[in-house]
């Protein structure tokens, strides 16, 4: 098989989205960890990327970490159309880690707390069986469905596999050139599923939801979780604004220095401390690379990481970064500080 070009792969993607209706938004949890997982991975020489089973499953467990929260007055939203979901197993969960100041998914990942091990591991099995298993099924007619393995060889994957099953197979292998064309066309990408998802979201809670808040909700960052990070990191700047280098008066923002529209990352080698007129202003623009290393470089992240329970995720940024720069089109705009930008060079 000759490897696709990256706009085909896009292509391919959205043509399995469109097709058919979902009976919950696991696929497209299951396509956004893909792509946040080819952005951060070199590929084989042949270009192809085996992934875990876990990796994905733990990927898919951070999207839904923040989603699980209470909507306005909504309550808990559904993901899928009926009976328990993998969002109420994660949510019970939260609830538990929660209250001992583990307060996003990638903390609870590292503390390597039996719930959380615990979670993964009969995860993993739903996401087999389900989203693996159904992921490039095109269903034209309800009784004819077929199957377009283009992403990867999922022969060994159906609905009523077994752990054993799951433990053999252990990973999927993408296919030479769809790593490189997830990777080239994730912004892309990202915007369709995050809309996707959104309207999915709106049509299983049958609710009036307004739809520009609920994307807020469903992908923004979670502020609260990130408030123990503001002191520490004030204190590591000496109270100056991480771009502008101002004294910080007023609020102060834990900004993603690789933002989190474009990937998430809530380590603490991706957050810094800087005033509202710089966070508002970056928002969700692409920085120029030499803000990632300075925020890369900076002493002492070990420790803040420790004292605030918030992960570290140096090598993830850091490679996230890489996937991101290597694809960025040369002469893209890129956010240096407030009102100056300048055009991305390769
Ligand atoms: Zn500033």
């Amino acid at each position: 098989m000759t490897p696709l070009d990256p706009v085909d792969v896009a292509g391919r993607v959205v043509q399995l989205l469109e097709s058919g209706r979902r009976e919950s938004t696991y696929k497209l949890a299951t396509l956004l960890a893909l792509v946040d997982i080819c952005v951060e991975n070199t590929t084989a020489p042949d270009g192809s990327l085996i992934v875990p089973v876990n990796e994905i499953t733990h990927r898919i467990v951070a999207y839904y970490w923040p989603q699980v929260r209470v909507f306005n007055d909504h309550g808990r939203l559904s993901q899928n159309k009926s009976g328990r979901s993998i969002p109420d197993r994660i949510a019970d969960v939260r609830i538990k880690l929660a209250a001992e100041s583990l307060r996003t998914a990638e903390a609870a990942r590292e503390a390597e707390r039996p719930d959380y091990v615990r979670l993964i591991r009969s995860l993993r099995l739903t996401v087999a069986q389900q989203p693996l298993t159904h992921l490039q099924t095109v269903p034209h007619v309800r009784d004819r469905d077929t199957r377009d393995d283009f992403l990867f060889d999922a022969s060994g994957f159906h609905k009523k596999m077994t752990v054993g099953e799951v433990d053999r197979i252990g990973t999927i292998t993408l296919r030479p050139g769809i790593p490189e064309g997830l990777r080239r066309t994730s912004a892309l990408l990202r915007a369709f599923i995050r809309t996707a998802w959104t309207h999915d979201v709106v049509a299983f809670n049958r609710a009036e939801l307004d739809a520009e808040d609920l994307d807020g909700f469903l992908f923004g960052t979670d502020r609260t979780a990130l408030r123990s990070l503001v002191e520490p990191l004030r204190d590591l700047q000496n109270d100056l604004c991480f771009y502008c280098d101002r004294r910080m008066a007023g609020d102060v923002h834990v900004d993603h220095v690789v933002a989190w529209s474009m990937i998430p990352i809530d380590g603490v080698a991706n957050l810094v401390a800087a005033d509202s007129r710089c966070n508002l202003d970056k928002s969700a623009s692409i920085p120029v690379r030499a803000h990632v290393d300075r925020a890369l470089e900076r002493p002492h992240l070990t420790e803040i990481a420790r004292t605030t329970r918030l992960p570290l995720l140096y090598r993830r940024t850091s490679s996230a970064a890489d996937g991101l720069f290597a694809s960025l089109p040369v002469g893209s705009i890129l956010w240096r500080g407030v009102r100056d930008y300048e055009p991305h060079t390769a």
